[in-house]
């Protein structure tokens, strides 16, 4: 079937202002051409250290800005383009979970409000009776008990409130939860617990996600592929296994190589990269990690490397894959 939600080559490039005359002077390529689908049911990870433009790709998603160019197609339908009117019954079907489950709460409100606004907003219910049963349905969903709908975001520790958040996502019936870093300020025990429970939630529900995060450990557990961005564009996108096993790309490589793995012996090598990532003020010519990466070499900074298939639904954009396998440190099952 088609896929629930389609990324073509989607651009936001933020105007810098500034001057004597305060016009334009730059842009900041935030987002730089990332295309990428994801099918009903499936988790796909967008991976990158933090400034790459991930968070950018989910908001244009969300349309929380108009993108500078690409689209967005929700089920079939280009939504980057449509007017708010016509999208609105268009946004209950992609939710959004944040960071800060501190922050995303109303303090003002209990906890049966807060799941009941989108329950009521999107016209989901027939009556009063509806939405409590519905409440206590999204409790359930959550584990988290039912008699605690009449309390405060307050009372409810870190990780109880990013249950909460996940549960208001849930009230609207999505087909796809964006998740932008939604454990990544909870503590480590914490973080196991939600990134299961959204792992139920998906399988359970049919849900799909975009789960956006700067730790691979985490992605590992909980997604079906991977798509890593670097600098405003996608460098690599794979299967989970496939990535996790033999990265086509240095950067990929390179990320994965800080992740602690619990077999001894199996830990790879660690690369640390020189230098910082550029600014996406000026993101260098030809492949933007060339400036940093291990094995770059006198095209690298000419020309700018497209993805392409390495193999089967594995793929990266990197020169190295031009050469012939004995001059390609990435070719091969083990990247060896
Ligand atoms: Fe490195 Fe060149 Fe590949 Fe870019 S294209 S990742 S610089 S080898
Ligand atoms: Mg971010």
């Amino acid at each position: 079937s088609a896929p629930i939600l389609e990324v073509n080559d989607l651009k936001k490039h933020f105007p810098i202002h500034g001057g004597f005359f305060g016009g334009t002077t730059g842009y900041v390529y935030a987002v730089d051409g990332v295309s990428f689908s994801i099918a009903r049911g499936e988790t796909l990870s967008l991976v990158g250290e933090s400034g790459c433009g991930k968070s950018t790709v989910g908001k244009a998603i969300l349309r929380l800005f108009d993108i500078t160019g690409g689209q967005v197609v929700l089920d079939g339908q280009r939504i980057d383009d449509m007017p708010s009117g016509r999208l609105r019954p268009l946004r209950r079907r992609m939710q959004v979970v944040f960071q800060d489950p501190f922050s995303s709460l109303n303090p003002r409100m209990r906890v049966r409000d807060i799941l009941a606004e989108p329950i009521r907003n999107f016209g989901l219910a027939s009556d009063a009776a509806d939405i409590e049963r519905r409440v206590g349905d999204l409790m359930d969903r959550v584990r988290l008990p039912r008699d605690a709908v009449g309390r405060w975001p307050h009372e409810f520790s870190g990780g109880q409130r990013q249950r909460i958040c996940i549960a208001r996502a849930l009230a609207a019936e999505p087909d796809l939860i964006i998740c932008d870093e939604a454990v990544s300020a909870l503590d480590v025990s914490v973080k196991a617990q939600i990134v299961n429970l959204l792992q139920d939630l998906q399988k359970e529900l049919g849900l799909a996600m975009l789960f956006i995060s700067h730790d691979l450990a985490i992605v590992e557990h909980m997604t079906h592929r991977v798509a890593v961005m670097y600098l405003g564009k996608i460098v690599e996108v794979a299967p989970k296994r496939s990535l996790f096993a033999a990265p086509k790309h240095p950067y990929t490589e390179a990320l994965l190589s800080a992740v602690p793995v619990p077999e001894p012996g199996a830990q790879r090598e660690r690369i640390i990269l020189k230098g910082d990532v550029p600014s996406p003020i000026k993101p260098p010519k030809g492949c933007r990690f060339h400036t940093r990466c291990p094995y770059a070499f006198d095209r690298c900074s000419r020309d700018e490397p497209v993805l392409r298939q390495t193999e089967e639904g594995h793929w990266a954009a990197c020169h190295l894959h031009d050469r012939p396998a004995a001059e390609n440190p990435l070719a091969g099952e083990r990247g060896a």
